[in-house]
């Protein structure tokens, strides 16, 4: 199966399992925008919940507030986003789509960046455990040429970026030959800027405008609130704001399911420290993310950091956490150094001081930022693309089986634990039941009593549900019920008045955050 094909089945499965379904269905859907059924919702407040808790539970300096998503438009004046927020866009006038030109040719780089890595493996294959990657890559004369042409149109693209120059950006699509995906050809419109932001009206905001934005980004209601939560938290730097919340983007290029979408949820968390110790903060803060990322089990090759060439307005280092989604390493997760700008400047917007008394230089200033900032439906694309599995099974019988079934870290899982009663009598669904009155008070639990106890344990396998605990005659006899690991499928006998702690330790998110604190303390 390929990756794509993956990619396919994994929407699919996700509409039938009542993960996620195309927004306003019934209507023909809305582009980029989607709702999260019954299991998405739980999945979705479990990643939140690790994000809020390594955050705020782990750090006795961060705390969390939950901002309004209307705010004053001069906010977003002062972040840069009313200039600076938009995407260059080219059109292709055959095909009339329209694409990001830094997108088109980023994956014009990693084409070059393709054929490199066949080279490797070719020569990989060809001298075997003598093979030595560095050399041959300082050597190769086919690798020496695709690094160079590979250099030099990041070389041009950075600079074009840089200096805002739109025809050079359209110079190098021409010169690199790209054509648009769908109609092939290379008939390009020029390159224009749009901004991501939506905007609707609200009463009279100002005198002069009554046009407000929805927030693309959390944070800048996280620093607008900096010397509210500074005083009355009487935080001391250096000291955290986290939050969890909406935000919107008119997303040109809408593609990938839930990778890009219109309207999304951030999990940001705003770090302020001093001056001059920045640097020392973005490198803790990266470590301490990749811990958290690579605590999920998913395997650490699946992770790497890209560092950027090209900063943001408002930063002085930046680094991606990228994942291998379905669709090749991509961005979950963004660590900035975000300096003075935003406290800096809404300082400015609003005539407002903003600024802190350090007690221990006795110094006023305005204090630098270091932001992580994660997309919290990206984050559940990562988890839903890394467990699913299709798996034959051999069964007692010797026949074969197929099942698919989402490999969820237990702490995420949406159902925890599925109690099933063998047959629908002899007292079985009752003992059940009792059992889910016990289960249901520690973690999500389902009873389930319809179809035979294989197909329960597909549909179980299928949703991710990590135990099953099955109620059978025996059970009547000396109160033991049988647990099924969902991915080893092996079973074992446990004691009733055992099963709540023994599975405890299986599902509780308490023992990965104890696990985190060791590996993120500095
Ligand atoms: P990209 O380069 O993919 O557009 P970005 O660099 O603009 O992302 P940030 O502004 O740094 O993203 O936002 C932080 C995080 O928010 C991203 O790492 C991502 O997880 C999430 N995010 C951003 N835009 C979207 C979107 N349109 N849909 C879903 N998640 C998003």
């Amino acid at each position: 199966m390929t990756q794509e094909e993956l990619f396919k089945k994994l929407i699919a499965h996700c509409k039938e399992y009542g993960y996620i379904f195309p927004s306003s269905e019934i209507y023909d859907g809305l582009g980029a925008v989607y709702d999260y059924g019954q299991n998405g919702v739980e999945l979705k407040n479990n990643i939140k919940r690790y994000w809020w808790e390594s955050m705020v539970k782990l750090h006795e300096n961060i705390v969390g507030i939950d901002s309004a998503i209307f705010m004053h438009p001069k906010i977003w004046e002062a972040s840069g986003h009313v200039d600076a927020f938009n995407d260059p866009l080219i059109d292709n006038k055959d095909s009339k789509k329209r694409y990001r030109a830094d997108v088109l040719i980023e994956e014009y780089i990693a084409g070059i960046r393709g054929k490199i890595d066949k080279e490797i493996a070719k020569g990989k294959k060809k001298f075997g455990d003598a093979f030595d990657e560095t050399q041959f890559c300082a050597t190769n004369p086919n690798i020496l040429r695709l690094v160079e042409k590979m250099e030099a149109v990041q070389n041009r693209m950075r600079e074009a970026l840089n200096s805002d120059d739109l025809d050079a950006l359209k110079n190098l699509i021409i010169d690199c030959e790209i054509a648009c995906p769908v109609s092939g050809t290379r008939n390009w419109t020029e390159v224009r800027r749009f901004n991501l932001m939506f905007s609707t009206q609200m009463g009279s905001v100002s005198n002069d405008t009554n046009l407000i934005y929805l927030r693309p980004e959390t944070a800048q209601g996280i620093f607008v609130n900096f010397l509210n939560v500074q005083k009355t938290g009487r935080m001391k730097i250096p000291f955290g704001i986290a939050q969890i919340g909406k935000a919107f983007r008119n997303e040109i290029v809408a593609r990938q399911f839930i990778f890009r979408m219109r309207e999304f949820e951030q999990m940001e968390m705003q770090f302020f420290v001093r001056p001059g110790e920045e640097m020392k903060w973005y490198e803790y803060w990266k470590k301490a993310r990749m811990a958290w990322h690579r605590l999920l089990g998913f395997g650490n090759e699946k992770y790497r950091f890209h560092d950027h060439d090209k900063l943001a307005h408002y930063a002085n280092a930046a680094a991606d956490v990228e994942f291998n989604f379905p669709f090749g390493f991509k961005e979950v997760e963004g660590i900035h150094s975000r300096t003075d700008f935003d406290l800096g400047n809404h300082q400015k917007f609003s005539g407002k001081k903003i600024q802190y008394f350090d007690p221990d230089t006795n110094e006023n200033y305005v204090p630098y930022v270091i932001e992580t900032s994660i997309g919290v439906d990206r984050m559940t694309l990562l988890v839903l693309s890394a467990s699913y599995d299709e798996e034959t099974v051999v069964k007692e019988n010797g026949e074969t089986d197929e099942r698919v079934v989402l490999r969820i870290p237990p702490m995420l899982a949406p159902v925890k634990f599925a109690v099933l009663p063998l047959v629908k009598k002899d007292g079985l669904p009752e003992k059940a039941r009792e059992i889910m009155e016990i289960l249901k008070f520690e973690h999500n639990s389902q009873y389930d009593e319809k179809d035979t106890i294989g197909k329960r344990y597909r549909r179980h396998d299928a949703i991710g549900t990590p135990f099953c605990i099955t109620v059978d005659r025996q059970t009547l006899d000396d109160d033991t019920v049988t647990v099924r690991h969902r991915d080893t499928m092996e079973q074992e006998r446990v004691q009733v008045s055992a099963l709540a702690s023994t599975l405890d330790k299986l599902v509780n998110m308490k023992y990965s955050l104890l696990e985190l604190s060791r590996v993120s303390e500095i």
